[in-house]
């Protein structure tokens, strides 16, 4: 059985895939019972799906520019 920081050292290994099929079930084994280590791998999991769909964070360039006239207008009206 892993210890949890084991399972910190290996958790990328195994979220790629690249760990033995012995290896991959006491990971998994572990994981089951350890609600840390799984929210850790979740969390992970969270991190990884964010950036791989939204990476690098684009701002559309006509949405940056409403952004910008909007703030001058309001610096205008306040002076
Ligand atoms: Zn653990």
């Amino acid at each position: 059985m892993f210890t949890c920081r084991q399972i910190y050292d290996l958790i990328t290994e195994y979220d790629e895939g690249s760990l033995e099929t012995g290896e991959r079930r006491q990971f998994e084994q572990h994981v089951v019972i350890c609600p840390p280590c799984r929210g850790f791998l979740s969390q992970m999991r969270g991190t990884r799906d964010r950036l791989g769909q939204h990476s690098p964070p684009e701002f559309p360039a006509e949405l940056e520019d409403s952004i910008v006239t909007a703030f001058r207008t309001w610096k205008k009206e306040q002076q």
